[in-house]
């Protein structure tokens, strides 16, 4: 977690349980404070307490080569991105350069390397985050703990349902993310544009084709409000993509910020999207 900003005037109480059993009732006005570069980087005037998860211990990754890939919502994108560089990965996960792809994929200062988590990456539910691209396209499953109610297992490319909004409601905490074996042993390829080097995306699009079956997933992030994935049996023909994605892709899902007009957007999904099939052929 990084140092509480003192401009967060609002903020009257920080609280570090040692697991989220301690928080008894949830309050208005509480948050989960995971790598806070979000939270300390603007004014919060509906908060006034903030819950630290950085005394959960929660192990960050853990790697079985038979189930996958379990990331705790805590594990930091420094944590992850060296992980995704690692040479002991297992040989049979060929989608693994995603990882740190996607790590790299943030607009990020040193702050926000070091300190960003992958669940607060997800959880703040921008367009533009790495870390949703990684879980949607590789068919990651996100644990979430409800306040009330028995745990959930969600679609990542489902947790996202629009701009800074996701399934969470009021005290859910994203306990974790799980990227199964089956999609790790995909064969990627992928496209991303931003208008700096180092800038936020404007679009990322990933496409994962199962080298038992042949079937092809085209996630696509970044130029969409939310994830939005086209599954297709096979390699399609230029034609057929042209067509899932006019289908698919409604222009209300496309949108304009500074990094890039919706119609931009349109043309760069449209622009990446047949080159990411031609190189998974
Ligand atoms: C200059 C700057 C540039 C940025 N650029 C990008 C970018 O390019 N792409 C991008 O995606 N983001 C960007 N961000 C936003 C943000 O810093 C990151 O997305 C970061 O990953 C958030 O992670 P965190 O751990 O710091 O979350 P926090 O700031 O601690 O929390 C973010 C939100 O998620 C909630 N939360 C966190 N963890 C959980 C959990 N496990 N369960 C339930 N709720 C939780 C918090 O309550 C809060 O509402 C940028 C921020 C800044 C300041």
């Amino acid at each position: 977690m990084v140092a509480p900003n003192m401009d967060l005037h609002h903020i009257t109480s920080q609280r570090s349980p040692l697991s989220p059993d301690e928080v008894q009732a949830w309050e208005p006005g509480f948050a989960w404070l995971a790598g806070g570069t979000w939270l300390f980087s603007e004014p919060q005037p509906g908060l006034n307490t903030l819950l630290d998860m950085g005394k959960f211990n929660w192990s960050a990754l853990q790697a079985d080569e038979g189930t996958g890939l379990e990331i705790a919502a805590t594990c930091t994108i420094a944590q992850l991105h060296e992980f995704g560089g690692s040479a002991s990965l297992p040989e049979s996960w060929r989608a693994t350069p995603l990882i740190q792809t996607c790590c790299e994929a943030l607009q990020s200062s040193f702050k926000i390397w070091n300190e960003a988590t992958v669940g607060g990456n997800l959880c703040l539910g921008l367009p533009a985050g790495g870390l949703i691209s990684l879980a949607a396209a590789l068919e990651g499953i996100c644990i979430v703990w409800r306040r009330s109610g028995a745990p959930q297992s969600i679609l990542a490319s489902e947790f996202v349902t629009g701009i800074q909004q996701t399934t969470l409601g009021p005290g859910d905490l994203l306990r974790s993310i799980h990227l199964p074996h089956w999609a790790l042993k995909k064969q990627p390829a992928w496209r991303r544009f931003s208008q700096t080097q180092e800038g936020r995306s404007t679009a990322l699009l990933i496409g994962t084709r199962c080298p038992e079956t042949g079937e092809v997933l085209l996630t696509i992030t970044a130029a969409t409000v939310r994830p939005i994935q086209l599954r297709f049996p096979s390699l399609p023909t230029v034609s057929e993509l042209s067509n899932r994605l006019q289908e698919s892709v409604k222009s209300s899902d496309y949108f304009n910020d500074p990094h890039g007009t919706a119609d931009h957007r349109r043309h760069l999904v449209h622009y990446f999207a047949p080159q990411i099939i031609e190189e998974l052929a």
